[in-house]
């Protein structure tokens, strides 16, 4: 038997919870459907401050702060030059918060299925068809949705709708790890630091956990899980941050795409992408999961306002003037960074800047 919806929206992270619960707002029936059958591991546990912006419209701040989130106090930086630089938070907002990324997950899982919104887990999308008037979606357990507008909230997975294909910026790639500390570290600060052929970030979570995170472009990378491993190692262990300490580190790297990409489209005839399937974002800019929030909020209030016909339209026009101030944003911060010249990793984000999108 099937099920039908006003809207079906593939993949159940920020952006596709985002969406849902202001659609639902709306007495618009909408359903997520996710292929995880429980939360699992997601990289991307440091929220930008003006995170309070969308938790607060969507009513599940005082639930995010609940889960007892940590807060920076200020970051330590060796950028551009030998120095390490200490700055204080002078952001209005105050300091990023630290979070733990399953509790954050779960957090909004919760608000969805408060609000009655059906979130069916295990259901991975396989198949997507379009009938007159309606999408026809065929899951990995052969359930069949019906649906007359969907959204596609897949993170970096694969398009269903229109394989319109993606303009990718560069190749970055993220090797982590996360550590268990022996008792709770009272230093917050945020650190980053440029190395010849990349950057890294180490920052402190929840429950006494850290994680230290190395980017670099893809061709940089070793083959093979071992040499990875003995890579990241490296890499790490000529930090500043680690030079005086004995950083025993066993913990399992995780090796992620971390690339910056442009969906070449967003929307079309009964369908948008959103968060991650329409935009990614290098983490220097520290933007992915409140941009996920923005645009699932976004992408619904356009359909609420403007109908499903002509809201896709005015909500890609948004995204790409979004998109536009980070691609410049990104710039301005890898141009302060002058130290290898040669390097390639560095040319490549030297360069004149992609031709803004249009
Ligand atoms: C290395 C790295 C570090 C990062 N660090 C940060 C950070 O510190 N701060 C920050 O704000 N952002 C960070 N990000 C970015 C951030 O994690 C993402 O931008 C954010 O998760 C995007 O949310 P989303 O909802 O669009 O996609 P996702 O969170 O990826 O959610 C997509 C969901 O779709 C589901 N799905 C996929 N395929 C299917 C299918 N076929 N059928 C059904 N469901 C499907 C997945 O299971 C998943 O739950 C980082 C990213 C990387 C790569």
């Amino acid at each position: 038997m099937s099920s039908c919806f006003d809207v079906a929206i593939i993949g159940g992270g920020p952006a596709g919870i985002a969406c849902a619960l202001r659609l639902t707002k709306s007495n618009i029936r909408c359903c997520i459907i996710e292929r995880e059958q429980t939360i699992t591991w997601k990289p991307g546990e440091i929220l930008d401050s003006k995170i309070v912006i969308p938790l607060m419209s969507l009513g599940i701040w005082d639930e995010f702060l609940r889960t007892g989130p940590l807060r920076a106090t200020g970051t330590i930086s060796s950028w551009g030059s030998d120095f390490l630089e200490k700055s204080s938070m002078l952001d209005p907002f105050g300091g990023a918060f630290y979070t733990d990324r399953k509790q954050f997950e779960s957090t909004l899982c919760h608000a969805a299925t408060h609000s009655g919104i059906q979130l069916y887990r295990n259901q991975g999308l396989q198949k997507c068809t379009r009938r007159p008037g309606h999408w026809e979606l065929k899951t990995s357990q052969n359930k069949t949705f019906i649906a007359n507008y969907l959204i596609e909230a897949n993170g970096r997975g694969r398009s269903f709708s229109e394989s319109s294909g993606r303009d990718d910026y560069d190749s970055l790639v993220a090797l982590m790890a996360y550590i268990r500390l022996r008792r709770p570290t009272t230093d917050l600060r945020f650190y980053i630091e440029a190395t010849q052929t990349g950057w890294a970030y180490v920052a402190p979570l929840p429950q006494n956990r850290m994680v230290i995170a190395f980017l670099t472009d893809a061709p940089y990378l070793p083959k093979g899980k071992k040499n990875n491993h003995r890579f990241f190692s490296d890499q790490i262990r000529r930090l500043r941050r680690f030079q005086n300490t004995c950083l025993e580190h066993t913990a399992d790297v995780h090796i992620v795409s971390a690339k910056s990409s442009f969906r070449r489209k967003v929307f079309g005839e009964n369908w948008l992408a959103i968060g991650d399937a329409a935009a990614t974002y290098d983490p220097i800019s520290g933007l992915g999961v409140i941009s996920a929030l923005n645009s699932g909020t976004m992408a619904a209030d356009c359909l609420i306002s403007n109908g499903f016909e002509k809201g896709g339209e005015i909500y890609a026009e948004h995204q790409k003037k979004v998109y536009n101030i980070y691609l410049q944003t990104r710039r301005n911060i890898y141009s302060i960074e002058n130290r290898w010249p040669t390097e390639r990793f560095w040319q490549c984000r030297h360069m004149a800047e992609p031709r803004a999108l249009s």
